[in-house]
């Protein structure tokens, strides 16, 4: 039978997330953002929760919850602050559930487990200065001799590149089809920032989601052992993709996180401040845009809550999760300007949390496939150009499920 009802255990953590982030990062996250500082100690706070290692089997180290636990603690952290969102979307969703689906048992041991214990952070290293959407277009080459590659290329735009310590990076292994951009040709790595080589920065002129770390990587001739290889050769493009679902669902229920923190104060703003005699909540245009935030809010809710059922049962979920993220991300950002608008002048000024809800929605509607790209997704489905293949490995079902 079909069910909206979360089960006590979701309740738990949506309850204990929620309370956790007003109390320790809510009154602090106005002046992290505006120093542009990243706080390193809220991510063994974040480890003691359970929620680096959340839908982690317990027998590599995580908690063993099921994917919408994963989207109710993405909502949850987002409603406070995208920043916090963003650490469970490239450490649990990009590179955690990817080493679970295609690591070998000695990768899983050697940096999952470590991993989901928040005993290490991690990310996801695709995007380079001359490709983000054109992922065929990166330059990164891994060059093997004997049982080693040697890694050489640079990589931006990367969440947390100038604080994690293992990186599941993308580049081409065989350099004939880098040439005809035949997408066979690539593969995937876990490197570690120890390894010779390696270097990090933090890109400081971004000027959303500050109380996050975004840098880039550069690799010169990085030596990678061949057992840091995920997957075989040839198979890293579809490992990045397969990451791609599950981060994209992360940032889809984040995404609802935002939409109701704009709601909620739009809703109690529109109750305090008054013009022409009135609460502005009592003008219909007022009324209007809280109205579609909670309509935007309720839809983006049902949307990751299907993928995340669908993940939970074990069935592909491309083409939902996708859809979810492209409507979600979409819909925070009109809330987002609507409750700028709400909020006056007042919402134009870090007086008001809005104005940070407005500068932090805009990267979701780039990342993880930006707007256009995702628009084109859905119309391939429709039109029958595009199909999703069954891939070799895939995210395991909860056993659980109904
Ligand atoms: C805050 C932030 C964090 C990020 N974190 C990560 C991370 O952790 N790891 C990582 O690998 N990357 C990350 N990225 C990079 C992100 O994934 C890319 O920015 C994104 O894929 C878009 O690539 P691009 O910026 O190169 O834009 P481009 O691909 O150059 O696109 C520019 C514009 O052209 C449009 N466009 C491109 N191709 C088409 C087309 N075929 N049809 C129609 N329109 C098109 C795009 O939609 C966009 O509007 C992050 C980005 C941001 C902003």
């Amino acid at each position: 039978m079909l069910s909206f009802e979360l089960t006590d255990e979701h309740q738990m953590l949506e309850r204990t997330v929620a309370e956790w982030a007003a109390r320790e990062v809510a009154p602090r996250i106005r002046d992290l953002d505006r120093a542009h500082h990243f706080d390193r100690a809220i991510v063994p706070q974040m480890a003691e929760l359970g929620l680096l290692g959340i839908s982690v089997p317990t027998q590599y180290g995580g908690a063993g919850m099921d994917y919408i636990s994963l989207g109710l603690a993405s909502e949850a952290l987002e409603y406070v602050d995208t920043s916090l969102r963003v650490i469970l979307s490239v450490h649990v969703g990009l590179n955690c559930l990817t080493l679970l689906a295609w690591g070998t048992e000695a990768q899983k041991q050697r940096y999952l487990v470590p991993q989901a214990q928040g005993r290490a952070l991690a990310t996801y290293g695709l995007t380079e200065p001359s490709a983000g959407s054109d992922a065929r277009g990166i330059q990164t080459v891994a060059v093997k001799k004997g049982e080693r590659y040697y890694l050489t290329g640079e990589k931006t735009w990367i969440s947390l590149a100038d604080v994690a310590d293992n990186f599941l990076v993308f580049a081409w292994t065989d350099l004939d089809k880098k040439r005809q951009r035949d997408i066979s040709g690539m593969s995937a790595f876990i490197v570690e920032r120890g390894f010779s080589g390696f270097s990090s920065g933090t890109l400081e002129s971004k000027w959303g989601i500050l109380a996050g770390n975004t840098g880039f990587f550069r690799m010169q001739a990085v030596e990678v052992p061949e057992e840091n290889r995920v997957g075989r050769e040839g198979e890293g493009f579809q490992i990045a993709m397969f990451a791609l679902d599950q981060g994209r669902y992360t940032v889809a229920a984040g995404a609802a996180g935002l939409i109701r923190a704009c709601r909620d104060a739009s809703v109690s703003y529109a109750r305090e401040r008054r013009t022409f005699g009135v609460e502005i909540g009592a003008h219909q245009l007022v009324k209007e845009m809280i109205a579609r935030m909670e309509s935007d809010y309720q839809a983006s809710r049902l949307l990751w809550l299907r993928a995340g059922w669908l993940k939970n049962v074990g069935r592909r979920n491309t083409r939902e999760t996708g859809l979810a993220k492209w409507f979600a991300t979409c819909a925070s950002e009109r809330a987002a300007g609507d409750a700028v608008q709400i909020h006056g002048a007042n919402g134009y000024s870090d007086d008001y949390p809005v104005g940070r809800y407005y500068r932090n929605c805009k990267g979701a509607v780039i990342y993880e496939g930006t707007r256009e790209i995702h628009t084109l997704m859905q119309a391939d489905y429709l039109l029958g150009y595009r199909t999703d293949r069954p891939a070799r490995c895939e995210l395991p079902a909860v056993e659980s499920t109904p």
